[in-house]
């Protein structure tokens, strides 16, 4: 059996549909972020970007993102993807990593990036606008940026944008 696309070609190399295909729909990097101005280090918190649909984890209007919020990010093959999770396909296959189980490219199942955790669906405890951007750091989370719990498992399966990290000391 050949290889998949992400596993011979460069992120470079993807044409456009099969790079729009390697997002997995976590919708985790439509999350807000501070940065650490001194060292550069992303923190993550569960207040979503104001376009972002969270039960579906899809941006509400993906084609004018760029227009309506000013600091989404168009994640592109030059990006530098160490503000990404670890579970995002763009960074994983950047780092030469294989995509997970969950993947909806290796399940054939939207869905299991959210049975499998990866997801923000459930998780989101604020809307930017709704939360004082002075109060976000009592919206700091972890998991954005861990690895998703059972990865590298195989499971039986039953079936299967962005945001610039804002800038502020903390
Ligand atoms: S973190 Fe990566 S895989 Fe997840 S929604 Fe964002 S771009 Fe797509
Ligand atoms: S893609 Fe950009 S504009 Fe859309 S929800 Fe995500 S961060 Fe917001």
């Amino acid at each position: 059996m050949s290889k998949p696309f992400w596993r011979t070609k460069s992120l470079q190399e993807m044409t456009t549909a099969e790079w729009e295909s390697l997002c997995d729909g976590c919708a985790r990097c439509c999350l807000e972020k501070l940065e650490d101005e001194d060292t550069g280090k992303i923190y993550y918190t569960n207040v979503a970007c104001r376009l972002l649909d969270c039960e579906a984890c899809r941006c509400s209007d993906y084609e004018n993102r760029m227009k309506r919020v000013k600091d989404c990010v168009k994640i592109t093959p030059e990006e530098q993807f160490f503000w990404l999770p670890k579970t995002c396909a763009y960074r994983r296959v950047a780092e030469g990593k294989d995509l997970e189980w969950w993947h909806p490219l290796v399940s054939g199942d939207p869905e299991t990036v959210h049975q499998a955790g990866v997801s923000v669906r459930g998780r989101v405890g604020g809307i930017e606008g709704k939360v004082r951007v002075r109060d976000y750091d009592q919206y700091l989370v972890r998991w954005p940026m861990l690895e998703a719990k059972g990865s590298n498992k195989k499971r039986k399966l039953e079936r299967r944008e962005t945001k610039k990290p804002r800038a502020k000391n903390v």
